[in-house]
């Protein structure tokens, strides 16, 4: 994964001549013919590209692609994604053909080619965030599924059917012995999914947070009843009422969770900044704050988590001469882009005198996020609006906890 991230850190810099750096996305389970021929409609198109490089250049990333594809049986098992497109190597008019390949830590779900005159990266980079994962178990006595939660995406891991008749007896039965034995059923069936909860949600994908719910009282005499682990007995948050079970009880559960799980984020904020502030309180505590202490932070090395308030306006431009590469790097508002730019484009290269600028511009959440993949420090993004947003925002909108804290020879 480190290896992913140092990757996406590089090609995030990289810019083409024209719109002809090839992006594509190959989900698992995606025939190779099918991409193969959808390659060769795309060459069909760029033949009519009306800049000779650009076009060559196409051509060749086209068939670059798709020579490495042939080398593949099948897709493999987390899917596949490529990039490629003529980089310059040392300096302008310097580019040859050259091609990424990556086999991504998690599977990706999504078919996407592009020609543009940058690589597509969210992605993949979506793949990499480590967002928490919550489960999500929804159980009456008819069935039960469990799921889980990952950022937006819910997915359905298992359903299980109990196969207990219904509450009404058969004709020639005792209503005592008809009571006990689907009492029975049901302590079995409790049982067996608690076993497939253990699998799920502590063995394949740990989850520090789990959501039961379901139609009637089932969920709570199980919930009540600790057939759960301890560990996950523990981690339940919420036990929610639904009118439906299965799989669509999943997601009906994940909708009424919404709110809680807001709550649950917000005190989750709030603790991250009070973190924060004992640290940045402290002579030399493990806090940084203000945008050049956290970039410093990020490039020794010591940055842990990256805190950024939302209401952050900030933006990154980088000018880069296009005679001879030097850069130029600045931060402004929103409302300043414009201006700075102008005001760039009528300044003189200090190396080469050209006035012909490169102009890119990013903004502060993903400039840093990129500097933060390359180093393994992880961003949270905190709403500034709260009591404790407000707090944060007074240190600049902006700051770090450490890892560790490194020497400075200025202190
Ligand atoms: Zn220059």
């Amino acid at each position: 994964m480190h290896r992913v991230r140092r990757l996406l850190a590089e090609l995030g810099s990289k810019q083409g001549r024209g719109t002809e750096l090839i992006s594509l996305y190959i989900p698992p389970k995606k025939p190779l013919y099918d991409v193969i021929n959808n390659l060769r409609e795309e060459a069909g198109t760029a033949s009519n590209i009306k800049s000779d490089t650009t076009r060559n250049h196409v051509l060749d990333a086209l068939t670059r692609v798709t020579q490495r594809l042939k080398l593949y049986k099948t897709v493999p098992e987390n899917g596949l994604v490529i990039f490629c497109g003529a980089l310059p190597v040392s300096g302008p008019n310097t580019e040859t053909i050259q091609i990424f390949e990556i086999v991504p830590p998690r599977p990706i779900n999504t078919y996407l080619y592009r020609c543009d005159d940058h690589f597509h990266l969210d992605l993949l980079r979506q793949t990499l965030r480590e967002e928490e994962t919550i489960g999500i178990l929804s159980i009456d006595t008819a069935e039960a599924a469990l799921g889980r939660l990952v950022g937006d995406a819910i997915q359905v891991v298992e359903v299980l059917t109990s196969g207990i008749a219904g509450k009404h007896r058969q004709g020639g039965q005792s209503a005592r012995r008809f009571e006990r034995l689907r009492e029975n059923e049901i302590n079995d069936f409790f049982t067996r999914v608690a076993t497939h909860a253990n699998k799920t949600f502590i063995d394949e994908t740990p989850v520090q947070k789990l959501i039961v719910g379901g139609p009637g009282p089932t969920k709570d005499i199980f919930y009540k009843g600790n057939y759960l682990d301890y560990r996950l007995q523990k981690a339940v948050i919420a036990v929610i009422d639904t009118s439906y079970t299965g799989e669509e009880g999943i997601r009906e559960i994940v909708q009424r969770a919404t709110p809680i799980l807001q709550d649950v984020r917000l005190v989750q904020e709030d603790n991250l900044v009070d973190k924060f502030i004992a640290e940045a309180s402290k002579e030399y505590g493990l806090a940084v704050y203000g945008l050049n202490n956290v970039i410093d932070a990020l490039n020794n090395n010591s940055a842990g988590t990256i805190i950024i308030s939302e209401q952050l306006d900030l933006w990154y431009l980088l000018f880069k001469c296009r005679k001879c590469g030097n850069t130029v790097e600045k931060f402004v508002k929103r409302e300043d882009i414009f201006a700075t730019q102008t005001q760039q484009s009528d300044t003189q290269c200090k190396v080469c005198g050209s006035k012909d600028w490169d102009m890119q511009q990013q903004d502060i959440v993903d400039f840093i996020s990129d500097k933060a993949l390359a180093t393994g420090a992880q961003v949270e993004v905190i709403s500034g609006k709260t009591e404790h947003g407000q707090m944060f925002n007074s240190f600049g909108g902006i700051g770090a906890l450490l890892r560790y804290r490194p020497k400075n020879p200025n202190s």
